[in-house]
C-alpha cells in the first residue's frame, strides 16, 4: 500500500503534471504561432575586432507569444528540434532575414558589404528539401550586396559530415559561407576541419568569460585561435561582453567580436535606426 501510495504520489506529482500541459501546450502554441507570424528576428551586429567596422549581423529568432511575451530561442527551439517544426521555422527565419538584408541594402548601399549570418539545426540540412530551399532563397534574393554565412554547430557538423561536404560545392559557387558555431564545446574531429572548406570559426562564449582574469582561459583561447588560423578560418569570439577582453582578442588576432560590449540582439526597427543614423550622422 505504502509502495503504492508512493507511486500515485510520483505519477500524479502536480509540478509533473503542470511540466507536461505546458509543454503540450507550447507545442500546440508553437504551430499557431508560426500560422500567425509571431515570430521575429533580431539582429546581433558582429564588429571586426582589428578596425572596429561593422562587418555583420546574426539572425536570431525571437517569439513573441500573445500571452507570455518574448519567449527565447534555448525554450523553443529543443522543442522545434523534436516536432520537425524546426523545417518551417528555419526556412522562415532563412527567406525572412536575406529578404530583410535585401531591403536594406537597397536602402542603404553605403553602409554596404554586410554578412548576414544565420543559424541551421541538424534537420534542415537533412531534409531532402534543403539544397532546393537555398537556391529558390538566392533567387528571390540575390546575394550581391551581401554575404551569406551559415552558421552549423560542431556537433552537427561532426554528425554529419558527409552532408556537409555534399552541400559545400553547391554552397562555393553561390558564394555561400560556412561557419562553426560554438567552437570547442563539442568533439572535433581535426582532419575534417582541415578537409572541409570552411571560412569562420565561433569561438563559444564559455571561452571568452574568464580570459582577463584566469591565465589557464587565456592559454585555451590563444590556441583556439592559432589552431583557426592554422586552416585557415576567420574567428569570431562570441559573448564579448567587456573593453578588457577586447584588448585581449586583438592582440591575439582574432578578427571579429559578438557581444554586449558592442551591443545585445536588436529588432529589426532599431537596425535601420543605425543605418540611419550612419548614413546621415
Ligand atoms: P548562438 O548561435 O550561440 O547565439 C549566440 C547567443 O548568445 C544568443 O542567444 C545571443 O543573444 C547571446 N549573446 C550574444 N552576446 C552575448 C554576450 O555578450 N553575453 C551573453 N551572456 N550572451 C550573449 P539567443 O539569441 O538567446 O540564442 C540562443 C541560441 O538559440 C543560439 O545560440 C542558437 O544556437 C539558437 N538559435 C537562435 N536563433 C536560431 C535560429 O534561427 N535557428 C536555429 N536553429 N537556432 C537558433
Ligand atoms: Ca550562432
Ligand atoms: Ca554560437
Ligand atoms: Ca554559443
Amino acid at each position: 500500500r505504502m509502495q503504492n501510495q508512493t507511486n500515485c504520489t510520483v505519477f500524479f506529482n502536480p509540478e509533473m503534471q503542470v511540466a507536461v500541459l505546458n509543454r503540450l501546450q507550447l507545442e500546440s502554441d508553437l504551430e499557431l504561432g508560426l500560422e500567425n507570424q509571431e515570430f521575429q528576428i533580431y539582429y546581433q551586429p558582429i564588429y571586426s575586432l582589428q578596425n572596429r567596422y561593422l562587418a555583420g549581423f546574426e539572425a536570431l529568432v525571437r517569439w513573441q507569444h500573445p500571452s507570455r511575451g518574448l519567449i527565447p530561442p534555448s525554450e523553443f527551439i529543443p522543442l522545434t528540434e523534436e516536432t520537425g517544426l524546426i523545417i518551417p521555422l528555419g526556412e522562415w527565419v532563412l527567406r525572412e532575414s536575406c529578404r530583410q538584408f535585401s531591403q536594406w541594402q537597397n536602402e542603404f548601399p553605403d553602409q554596404f558589404p554586410l554578412s548576414l549570418s544565420v543559424n541551421l539545426s541538424g534537420l534542415q540540412i537533412l531534409n531532402s528539401d534543403f539544397s532546393g530551399l537555398i537556391d529558390n532563397i538566392i533567387q528571390s534574393n540575390p546575394l550581391e550586396g551581401f554575404n551569406l554565412k551559415l552558421e552549423i554547430t560542431e556537433s552537427i557538423l561532426m554528425e554529419n559530415p558527409e552532408i556537409v561536404t555534399q552541400y559545400m560545392s553547391q554552397f562555393k559557387l553561390r558564394k555561400i559561407q560556412l561557419a562553426i558555431d560554438d567552437f570547442g564545446t563539442g568533439y572535433s574531429c581535426l582532419s575534417y576541419l582541415q578537409s572541409l572548406p570552411l571560412d569562420t570559426l565561433k569561438i563559444d562564449r564559455s571561452f571568452v568569460i574568464n580570459i582577463s582574469s584566469n591565465p589557464k582561459s587565456l592559454d585555451i583561447i590563444k590556441t583556439l585561435i592559432t589552431l583557426a588560423h592554422s586552416l585557415n578560418l576567420d574567428v569570431v569570439a562570441e559573448g564579448v561582453e567587456t573593453e578588457e577582453q577586447v584588448a585581449i582578442l586583438k592582440d591575439l588576432g582574432c578578427e571579429y567580436g559578438q557581444g554586449y560590449c558592442f551591443s545585445p540582439p536588436i529588432d529589426a526597427n532599431t537596425v535601420t535606426q543605425l543605418f540611419q543614423k550612419n548614413s546621415y550622422g
